[in-house]
């Protein structure tokens, strides 16, 4: 049996006829850079999200730059975020001459660590920038609260948790700036790169809809520095499609998510992740945590059931980050959960054979990891 980590053929076939007549649309109509369907898509994905203003975007990582310019954030400022997420979140400040300062995660949801924010917080703090990982948003009620009580803006990476919601309200309409991927293995993927920002500010949505394009104000004309971060009129078009379906997907997700939960709760070997009260998740990933990853890891590959250890170097301890002075020891939760972390197979059509198949694997690995 060949388990694929992430299903994205499947889709495929289901919708094969409607993506395909997508993508004829575009090709007939030839407008390949904000097409119709541009503004289409940022119609339907403002409505879903919830908020007045959807920014498409070239990708994931462009949207945050992009928020953050917007913003006004460059050298000597400081941006608050988390050390365990992919590169692009801490990444996207320093690119700005601006300096990442990280905070703890807390340990159940691996989302920031509210109650370690306050102490990061300096005059210079011009953004808190949490992640929603693995597809459930960090506590946003707390972060939004300790931030508007020093009257600084937050951009929610919610690139793994588009679809999600916190308090009933979805991921993206929760701050300041809601930033999202569509990265094809994300939750909402087309199929190259792909982005959305999300906001209520009119003022903030002209300025990031003007970088989006050289900081173009009308043609030929520039009053400030932007970047050519738009998404290409096909992939919007093959988000149209996909968007239709996506509601329907975080179900199935839920529903694997829920299986793989009951199925691994009788082993003592296994912390299986925990959503938030509050909170729902679009399961971007099924994390598990394991005293020994490594091991599992590798009995799990001898059965044919693939598994990822993310983010397995914590941001503050790369390479390209070493100037800013971080030890090991700095975060405690997040050089726990990259030591310790599993990442299962999960999409919304894993099938129930293949499910049965990795939680017995992981079952059966579990035990002689506990008697050995
Ligand atoms: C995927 C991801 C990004 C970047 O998105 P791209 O579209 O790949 O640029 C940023 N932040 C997080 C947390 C991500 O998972």
């Amino acid at each position: 049996m060949t388990i694929p980590f992430i299903d994205l053929a499947t889709q495929q076939s289901n919708i094969k006829t409607q993506i395909d007549d997508a993508i004829q649309r575009v090709l007939a109509h030839g407008k390949y850079i904000m097409g119709p369907e541009v503004q289409e898509l940022e119609e339907r994905l403002a409505e879903y999200v919830g908020v007045s203003h959807c920014i498409s975007c070239s990708s994931g990582t462009d949207s945050l730059l992009i928020a953050m310019m917007a913003l006004g954030i460059g050298t000597g400022d400081e941006v608050i975020t988390v050390p365990y997420t992919w590169i692009s979140t801490a990444e996207m400040i320093a690119l700005l001459g601006a300096k990442p300062v990280f905070v703890d995660i807390d340990e159940s949801s691996l989302n920031m660590d509210p109650q370690r924010l306050t102490d990061a917080i300096t005059p210079r703090t011009r953004a808190i920038m949490p992640v929603g990982i693995y597809g459930q948003t960090a506590n946003m009620t707390e972060i939004n609260r300790i931030a508007a009580k020093h009257g600084i803006p937050v951009i929610e990476d919610a690139a793994q948790s588009f679809g999600a919601t916190h308090c009933g309200r979805k991921s993206c309409a929760l701050s300041t700036v809601g930033s999202t991927s569509f990265f094809p293995s994300k939750p909402l993927g087309c199929y190259g790169d792909g982005g959305a920002l999300f906001t209520n500010d009119d003022e903030l949505n002209e300025r990031m809809k003007q970088i989006r394009v050289h900081g173009q104000m009308k043609k030929h004309h520039h009053p400030i520095l932007g970047i050519n971060g738009r998404l290409d009129t096909l992939q919007a078009a093959i988000l149209l499609e996909k968007l239709k379906i996506f509601d329907s997907e975080i179900e199935m997700r839920n529903q694997i998510a829920d299986r793989y939960s009951n199925g691994l709760s009788a082993s003592n070997a296994i912390v299986p992740p925990v959503v938030q009260s509050n909170d729902t998740s679009v399961w971007a990933q099924y994390t598990i945590l394991t005293e020994d990853r490594n091991a599992l890891k590798n009995a799990l590959a001898e059965r044919g059931v693939p598994s990822v250890s993310y983010y397995a170097l914590p941001l503050h301890l790369q390479p390209v980050f070493a100037h800013l002075g971080y030890k090991r020891g700095d975060f405690p939760n997040a050089e726990y959960v990259a030591d310790h972390c599993l990442s299962l197979p999960m999409s919304p059509y894993l099938e129930a054979k293949a499910q049965c198949h990795v939680i017995d694997s992981i079952m059966a690995a579990a035990d002689t990891m506990l008697t050995s």
